[in-house]
């Protein structure tokens, strides 16, 4: 109601200055013919006529109404330079504030909330940078002052930021604008301001921002660079710390483009991707499907049994796998393609030296233009009381550790109910494990919407694992050989025995030993960079687990081109990480992929979305394949083929995702996805149906009644 009233005020105020003909007052002619009555008021009174003419300002750059520059020259004209620039300074800047002010009262909430994940970039960057920004735009009139007011009114910049570098940026301009007025006899149209030397002043004034933008990022290189004397060449072009998929990638970019690059890894080639993650727990994943298919046979007509397997043996597949995939990641792969591998530990000793603690004795140092962080990251150990004595396994070593015991650990406790914790617990559970994984938070793998976690825990209690959900774990405890764990729950403690406890709480960044701290380099739980993945040593960039946010091999690989490239060529060009389409997969069984919003994302943004959902008991391959559970559920903006997330659970909805993040990489909307045809029968095919689901939700009921009674009435 109050939003109405305001616009009615503003809609009269402007029917008013229409009304009346202020608007020919301010044109050229119009101020030029006025001039001398207005001269004749203002010596009469000039403090009445000063503080009406500064009103009338601010009433004009507030309501957005043509004439700001014509009162400005009539400034100049009737109060002369210094009073001229004084008023109009104010006044502009009162009254852009209002129009902004105004903006956000009647426009901000509806913009934020229709367009929020795409403005999300520009809040950001106007919070770190809205105060240069607005400058700049205020220096240089490219845009017209009246959009700028209600634009910026529609993003996070404080009202008082607004007011005071509009104050500044715009006085330059005020002044030119100000001054011309003051020879307003000579001027004869408006274009007449723009006389060479003005127009040179423009230039000036437009160049200005950007020549200021650079010298500030040159002194603050000179500033962090301070006290290290930078080699006159370099070994090579980039050095490359870490070689798990985010070292990799990088190293293999630069290899590509024939840049020198050296590759360092301490431990494994290939990280915690091929030797700890992904790799082996899906190899442990697919040996657990199997035993599970074996003990439930009787879905698909077979006789169901026990599966009799050896552990050892599941765990030497395991091996195995990773074997397999070595060679993908080896230092034979990475020296053919021009990489030059170094086995040992690196450290930083200044931005362009690095030291290594060669693997097979002694030490070499090295300089490179560009140095690459590919340091990942390892798992969390929660400080838990008496988790030391009572020992506990983390992914990092279970592998080994489990790897020669003939049968799975009996009783099994899983710590942490996120994706990996998950993942263990179904597969241990299905191998014969009794599993009781126990998570703080109300719910398992609390990132995505709710019923997904409902169908995540549901197939988990269903092959046999005990969800302890919004249990806190307080403390271990050993008594001769038994092992137990006090957790508490709704108040009350309780004591769970194990043999063995497998810590999956998360994983930290490594940010120690290898000179961060020595140079000074930022880090809030991974390596502080900015849009460019630059640290604080514009050559020294971060990549993969060590950077986050996000800890996913193709994210680790997305940031190294990144990297990589911006290391190698950011004197020609840099480039802005993207992550607006970042998919990941959790591989239990239903499998749970993502893209995009969640339902819960979009609540919590405040993002307005609508949401199709196809259930997987209705797909013709899933029911031949006897695996119903699951859905395709797909967020769009309301009213329009554009997709916002996407969430899949059911077999294979990993695989499924790609068509969903190709679509959304390329701004495609479901009407092309149900245009495209789709192998029958597959699983994909849910993804055409999800579409379909979406298509039917937004049938244009008018013209299919029109088209009723057109058949009809071709009927006869
Ligand atoms: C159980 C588990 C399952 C996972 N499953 C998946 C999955 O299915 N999909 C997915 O996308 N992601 C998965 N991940 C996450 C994935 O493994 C990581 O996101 C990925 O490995 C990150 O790569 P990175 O290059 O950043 O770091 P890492 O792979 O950790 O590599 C960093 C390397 O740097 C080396 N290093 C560190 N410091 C130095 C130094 N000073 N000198 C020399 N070398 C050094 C380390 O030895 C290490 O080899 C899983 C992780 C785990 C633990």
């Amino acid at each position: 109601m109050k939003k109405i009233g305001l616009l009615v005020l503003i809609a009269l105020l402007a029917a008013g200055f229409f009304y009346f003909d202020l608007h020919q007052l301010l044109t050229l002619s119009g101020l030029k013919s006025g001039l001398v009555q207005f001269e004749e008021w203002r010596s009469a009174s000039p403090i009445l006529v000063g503080g009406v003419f500064l009103l009338m300002y601010v009433l004009v750059t507030a309501l957005s109404l043509p004439g700001a520059a014509i009162m400005t020259l009539a400034a100049g004209a009737l109060f002369g330079l210094g009073w001229g620039l004084l008023i109009v300074s104010f006044a502009s800047s009162i009254g852009a504030t209002l129009a902004f002010l105004v903006s956000r009262y009647l426009l901000q909430e509806m913009v934020q909330s229709k367009f929020g994940d795409r403005l999300a970039a520009i809040n950001q960057g106007i919070e770190k940078e809205g105060a240069f920004y607005l400058f700049t735009l205020r220096l240089v009139p490219v845009f017209p002052f009246f959009l700028i007011n209600l634009l910026m009114g529609l993003t996070r910049i404080r009202a008082l930021t607004f007011f005071w570098v509009s104050q500044l940026g715009m006085f330059a301009g005020t002044l030119v604008y100000v001054n011309a007025g003051t020879q307003l006899g000579q001027i004869d149209s408006l274009s007449g301001i723009l006389s060479p030397s003005l127009l040179l002043s423009f230039v000036l004034l437009g160049v200005f921002p950007l020549v200021a933008k650079k010298s500030l990022n040159w002194l603050k290189g000179r500033r962090v660079y301070a006290g290290y004397s930078k080699p006159k060449t370099f070994d090579q072009n980039m050095i490359v710390i870490g070689a798990g998929a985010g070292g990799l990638v990088s190293a293999y970019i630069a290899a590509a483009v024939k840049a020198k690059v050296t590759l360092i890894e301490a431990h494994k080639m290939g990280g915690d991707c091929l030797n700890y993650g992904c790799i082996p727990s899906k190899a442990l994943i697919k040996s657990a499907k199997v035993a599970n298919q074996i003990r439930h046979a009787e879905h698909y007509g077979l006789q169901s049994s026990e599966p009799s397997f050896s552990f050892k043996q599941v765990m030497a597949r395991v091996q195995d796998v990773v074997r397999q995939v070595e060679p993908h990641d080896s230092v034979e792969r990475y020296t053919e393609l021009g990489v030059n591998v170094v086995q040992g530990y690196a450290k930083l000793i200044d931005p362009w030296t690095v030291e290594i603690q060669l693997n097979e004795g002694g030490t070499q140092r090295m300089t490179a233009r560009s140095i690459v962080l590919a340091t990942g990251a390892r798992p969390f150990v929660p400080k838990l009381e008496g988790l030391e004595e009572v020992g506990y396994l983390t992914s990092d070593t279970l592998w080994e550790a489990l790897s020669k015991r003939d049968t799975p650990p009996k009783r099994l406790v899983i710590l942490g109910g996120g994706p990996i914790g998950c993942e263990l617990a179904q597969s241990f559970a299905r191998l014969g494990s009794e599993v009781i994984q126990i998570e703080r938070s109300q719910r398992l793998m609390a990132r995505e919407d709710e019923e997904v976690s409902d169908l995540a825990e549901a197939s988990l209690r269903q092959d046999g694992v005990s969800v302890l959900t919004s249990h806190t774990a307080l403390r271990c405890q050993r008594d001769g050989d038994v092992k137990r764990i006090v957790v508490a729950h709704e108040g009350e403690e309780r004591a769970i025995e194990f043999d063995e406890l497998i810590c999956a709480v998360g994983r930290e960044a490594r940010l120690e030993g290898y000179g961060l701290e020595n140079l000074g380099i930022e880090t809030k739980g991974t390596i502080v960079t900015n849009d460019y993945l630059e640290t604080l040593y514009p050559n020294i960039y971060a990549a993969g687990d060590v950077a986050g946010p996000y800890q996913f091999t193709h994210v680790a690989a997305h940031q190294a081109w990144y990297a990589a490239v911006n290391a190698l060529f950011g004197s020609l060009k840099r480039f802005r990480v993207d992550y607006r389409v970042i998919p990941w997969t959790t591989f239990i069984d239903p499998e749970v992929a993502r893209v995009g919003l969640s339902e819960q994302e979009a609540k919590a943004k405040g993002v307005a979305y609508e949401v199709v959902r196809y259930g997987l008991d209705d797909l013709d391959r899933a029911i031949a394949d006897g695996a119903r559970t699951g859905f395709v559920k797909v967020l769009t903006v309301p009213g329009k083929d554009k997709i916002l997330g996407v969430t899949i659970v059911g077999e294979h909805a990993g695989d499924l995702l790609a068509e969903f993040v190709l679509a959304m990489k390329h701004g495609l909307g479901l009407n092309k996805i149900l245009g495209t045809i789709h192998t029958y029968p597959t699983w994909a095919e849910a993804n055409k149906y999800a579409a379909g689901e979406w298509k039917r939700a937004h049938a244009p009921a008018k013209i299919l009644s029109w088209l009723e009674k057109y058949h009809s009435w071709r009927r006869g």
